[in-house]
């Protein structure tokens, strides 16, 4: 993903060192003409205490590197996963910059995992992401609303926007077609089980039943490996989440319900979400009419209160849903 952001970038990044105001005085002095800025001192102010390549690597790792966020158990939120960080590979970045010879900065970061990691908590249901990162994860459970699929996946589509579906085993085996659609459109699929069952009320065969035979359904024919379980109704007990686990599972739970199933118009769904809405959301949806059709508007809503989108999988996986960007401008 490259991006480029004006100069007044420089001026938002925190706690600027003077050194770091004279070269972006000497920046706009200059345009994009690096040797030229190097060569030029701001008047009136202290020596650059680096090179000019140099400190703009500095003003770039202030403006974007991000600390990791551990994952955490909640006595009320269960699991909260963390987040990875970023970190600005200055030797990486002086040396893509110099090749690229183009005037603008080629920035090269690296992920920095969180030190708690999500899988190395005890087995805990997840109900949201971290509030450290203003994204949300749209879900929607799958146990019938076929109908509705198409317009979904058209919406999502248009809007490049990848969402989690938790597919029915039972309905997978009736549409198959709709679920390698789903699939091949970059969504993340999950288990909701077959059958819609009460997860509470299983015997242990019949749990593991659910858990390991419903994914060999949806793996069948997706051909991906299912990591996400959503327990129908949002029913589930330890036994479910340890179950699960074993199995190399998360049992993933919401924050946010549409409550669709109850066929609210489309602006009643959109004002419910967005009611409910916060940084790390797990947004509960199902395919209907009513969602189908508040889906765009939704989305819009979201953009503009300043929501990015994940999928449950970056959440789980603890990747941020926002790349800081790979070329830095000073003039674009
Ligand atoms: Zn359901």
């Amino acid at each position: 993903m490259k991006e480029t952001r004006r100069v007044s970038v420089w001026y938002r990044a925190g706690s600027l060192l003077s050194g770091l105001l004279a070269c972006a005085v000497c920046l706009a002095a200059t345009g994009t003409n690096a040797a030229a800025a190097k060569a030029k001192p701001a008047a009136g102010t202290q020596r650059l205490p680096a090179s000019h390549l140099e400190t703009r690597l500095a003003a770039a790792a202030a403006a974007y590197e991000r600390a990791p966020v551990n994952a955490r158990v909640d006595r009320v939120w269960h699991a909260v996963p963390g987040l990875a960080g970023w970190r600005l590979d200055q030797p990486a970045s002086e040396r893509a910059t110099q090749q690229a010879h183009d005037g603008k900065l080629h920035c090269e970061w690296k992920m920095v995992p969180p030190e708690v990691r999500l899988s190395s908590l005890p087995a805990e249901p997840i109900y949201r992401g971290p509030s450290e990162e203003r994204s949300v994860a749209l879900m929607f459970n799958v146990s019938w609303g076929e109908a509705y699929l198409p317009s979904l996946l058209d919406t999502l589509r248009k809007e490049h926007v990848q969402a989690t579906f938790f597919l029915d085993g039972a309905w997978v085996r009736k549409h198959p077609e709709l679920a390698k659609d789903i699939a091949q459109s970059g969504h993340v699929i999950g288990s909701h089980g077959t059958g819609h069952p009460d997860f509470r009320k299983l015997g242990a065969a019949e749990l593991s039943r659910q858990v390991d035979g419903t994914n060999q359904i949806i793996e069948h024919v997706v051909h991906r490996r299912v990591i996400l379980l959503a327990p129908p109704a949002g029913s589930y007990d330890q036994r479910t989440v340890e179950r699960a686990r074993q199995a190399g599972m998360y049992t993933i739970l919401w924050s946010d319900d549409s409550v669709d199933w109850m066929r609210p118009s489309p602006d009643r769904l959109v004002e419910r979400v967005m009611a409910n809405v916060h940084p790390g959301a797990l947004v509960l949806m199902h395919p209907t009419d009513p969602t189908a059709r508040a889906l765009p508007q939704l989305i819009h809503r979201l953009r503009a209160a300043g929501y990015t989108f994940r999928t449950v999988d970056d959440v789980v996986n603890e990747r941020p849903a926002i790349h800081p960007p790979a070329v830095l401008s000073e003039t674009s």
